[in-house]
């Protein structure tokens, strides 16, 4: 194809091709001028010039000089071979000359590209204004020239150089022009050869009879050939028509034969008129033909060459959607032929499919609001796919049934594919998101909740639904929103949070720790926060469980060290505030290492236990009664108001002490000293601590089982 078209290119070569430029305006100036000589001085048309336009139109600027040259060559050189004078031939050659560079150079400055579709007006234009303009110019060149060579009739001079070159501009040079824009071969489109060697034998045989004859005005019987051929082979019937036609008349006229010489005795110039309207009327009927007929072929081949070609699929079918056309991607689309495709209708779509493309064909049929249809189809290779048709409402003609629907399908089944495994996945990541032990949210950057795992069921027995598309404010109440504000707007303002809410109806009761997690977009932007949230109840409980153990002596379950201490620095605060007395006991056992000794550690801890229990029932449940080890306990008494008060409790915890305490059969008999500490402003814990064992001491020194009191 390259070198064929190199080859192309390269024969006969410029100067060859110049060669050839030159040699064709040689034998049309020299036909035409021999023409006129012929008929008396008059020349009828005047193509060469058209020739040179026509060719410099395909040239670029600076080659034209050569192309000028060339013309210029060619038809002063058949001046001087028809024996012009050679004033008269550069005079006029010259003329020619200035009419060619006008009408080109006015083309080629307005119309750069003239094979752009657009601007065909703007071309058309131009290309008639510069001739008008271009052909008056070198007529009244021509018309100086007469009048130096001693002619005398130079209103017809101007006439008929004017009349002959605007037709022989307007005709050649368009018919160059439209032929190399069509690209269409000078004798009829490939295969047609035969055809339009017909065509043009129709045509030839009339004009002859036309035109060899005097008697009778058939000059319309040529238009019968004239439009079978523009039918039949359009801008390749007009090129090939008008030369015909314009070179039999002219040379008929010229012999002063043919209809023109019917009219009763004509002057040259007027018959010459009369052929060049005949020719101008030729024109006017075959060239507006020839464009119409070669626009609507190229429209119809770019159709049918874009639904031929088209990956897609382009389907013609009935208002229910039976296809009455398919175009040829269904070979690669579904894998049948187009005939067998027509022949199966329905057939081919999935059943379960069938109802809504039918009815949603319909709809489109009925509304022409178009809407994209997809349905499951049978491959040729026995599997299914996806496809995808946009139909478009069209008239069909046919009163009966008034719309059709014009479809272009695609195969989406790696979409639908794809579809279908992010339909998976995301059921997969809602399945986890579901059985997370914790409340997974995503609020969006309006405060609205856009997703929630089935975990808020389980908290709040209420179905998540009823918060999906609200704002947190809308859903949870004024003072739940309250709370969580802060953590919200830092959350949307990308920082992440962590709080824990305690027990309340916002929480089901339960504590929750929830982090805010921003949800930040790949573009930076803040699309809102996930909120996780975890039920840290039984770790609450359990934290709490500990604390009290680590309070409570685990032996008789009253307090331990710890908790007395914190219980003992809030009374003495509390006891500075009101000015209140504090009373703190001390006590422990009467010779009970005895106890273990005699009976074993496990007697010891039943006589600890019991003693416990005594002691606890001695006194109210807002006094404090502890074990700090050992056999030490001590009481701690807010509201005596008098050291009395205290003693008489220390007489009824002896009094309840006294009874054995019976382990594994065996009494055991257990006594207690006590150590009262009566202050009426207690100066710290230690002092007052200090102060009960003291009287403790005391207590002991004054052989046991007995209490002593200290005041301060
Ligand atoms: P005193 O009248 O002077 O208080 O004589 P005592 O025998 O009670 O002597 P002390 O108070 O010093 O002895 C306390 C004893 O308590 C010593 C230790 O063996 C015993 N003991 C300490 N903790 C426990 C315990 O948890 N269980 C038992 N069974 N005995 C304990
Ligand atoms: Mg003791």
């Amino acid at each position: 194809m390259v070198s064929a078209a190199t080859r192309i290119e390269r024969w006969p070569g410029l100067p060859g091709r110049l060669v050839l430029l030159a040699a064709a305006t040689a034998v049309f100036a020299w036909i035409a001028i021999d023409l006129t000589r012929v008929a008396g001085s008059v020349s009828s048309v005047w193509i060469a010039n058209g020739i040179v336009v026509g060719v410099l139109l395909f040239k670029t600027t600076r080659q034209w000089p050569w192309w000028i040259a060339a013309g210029w060559i060619g038809e002063f050189t058949a001046r001087l071979l028809h024996g012009d004078a050679l004033g008269m031939s550069i005079g006029n050659s010259l003329a020619n000359v200035l009419e060619i560079v006008c009408v080109a150079g006015a083309i080629r400055r307005r119309v750069p590209d003239i094979t752009d579709p657009s601007r065909l007006l703007r071309l058309a234009f131009t290309a008639t204004a510069s001739t008008l303009i271009a052909c008056a110019l070198s007529a009244l060149i021509a018309v100086f020239n007469s009048a130096v060579g001693g002619h005398v009739s130079l209103g017809e001079v101007f006439l008929t150089w004017y009349t002959a070159h605007v037709i022989g501009m307007v005709i050649v040079a368009t018919l160059m022009v439209v032929a190399r824009r069509e690209g269409r071969w000078i004798v009829g489109r490939r295969g047609r050869h035969l055809d339009y060697a017909l065509c043009m034998g129709a045509l030839l045989a009339v004009c002859a009879i036309v035109f060899t004859q005097e008697r009778l005005p058939l000059l319309f019987l040529v238009f019968v050939p004239l439009m079978l051929v523009v039918f039949r082979h359009g801008f390749a019937g007009v090129v090939g028509a008008t030369v015909v036609i314009a070179v039999l008349s002219g040379v008929a006229t010229a012999l002063e034969t043919g209809p023109f010489a019917l009219v009763e005795s004509p002057s040259l110039l007027q018959r010459t008129l009369l052929l060049q309207l005949f020719i101008t009327a030729t024109c006017l009927l075959a060239l507006p033909v020839a464009t119409v007929l070669s626009e609507r072929r190229r429209l119809a081949v770019r159709y049918r060459t874009l639904a031929d070609h088209s990956r897609d699929l382009v389907v013609r079918m009935s208002a229910d959607g039976a296809p009455s056309y398919v175009s040829p991607a269904i070979r690669h689309v579904l894998g049948y032929e187009p005939e067998e495709f027509l022949r199966a209708r329905w057939d081919l779509v999935n059943p379960e499919d069938i109802p809504q493309a039918s009815a949603a064909f319909q709809r489109i049929a009925e509304t022409g609001i178009s809407e994209p249809v997809t349905f499951r189809i049978l491959h040729k290779d026995g599997q299914e796919r996806w496809v995808e048709v946009a139909a478009t409402r069209v008239e069909s003609g046919d009163p009966d049934a008034p719309w059709e629907l014009v479809a272009s399908a695609r195969d989406i089944s790696k979409r639908m594919q794809a579809l279908a495994a992010l339909d998976e996945s995301q059921s997969r990541l809602r399945a986890v998101a579901d059985n997370m032990p914790a409340l997974i949210v995503h609020i969006d950057a309006d405060e609205r909740y856009t997703f929630i795992n089935a975990y808020y069921e389980r908290l709040f027995g209420r179905k998540p639904d009823e918060l999906l598309g609200r704002t947190i404010r809308e859903a949870r109440g004024e003072e739940a929103y309250r709370e969580w504000a802060p953590f919200i707007h830092r959350a949307l303002d990308g920082e992440e949070q962590k709080f824990e809410r305690d027990p309340s109806a916002s929480s089901a009761g339960r504590y929750l720790q929830s982090h805010f997690v921003p949800d930040v977009a790949p573009d930076g932007s803040n699309r809102g926060f996930y909120a996780l949230t975890f039920d840290i109840t039984p770790l609450k409980q359990a934290e709490q469980a500990l604390a009290k153990l680590a309070r409570v002596d685990a032996l008789t379950g009253l307090g331990n060290r710890r908790q007395f201490d914190e219980r003992l620095e809030q009374a003495i605060a509390r006891s500075r505030r009101q000015s209140s007395p504090l009373v703190l006991m001390s006590l422990d056992l009467d010779k009970f290492k005895a106890i273990n000794d005699t009976h074993g550690h496990l007697a010891g801890d039943a006589v600890l236990q019991a003693f416990a229990g005594r002691l606890t029932a001695c006194v109210r449940d807002v006094d404090v009664v502890a074990r700090l080890g050992g056999d030490e306990f001590v009481v701690l008494i807010e509201d005596a108001r008098t050291a009395q008060v205290a003693e008489l409790i220390a007489q009824k915890i002896l009094t309840v002490v006294r009874p054995p305490v019976v382990f594994e059969g065996v009494h055991l008999q257990m006594g207690t000293s006590i150590g009262i500490a009566f202050v009426a402003q207690a100066a710290s814990a230690n002092a007052l601590i200090a102060l009960a064992d003291k009287a403790l001491y005391e207590a002991k020194s004054a052989g046991r089982n007995t209490w002593r009191v200290i005041e301060d």
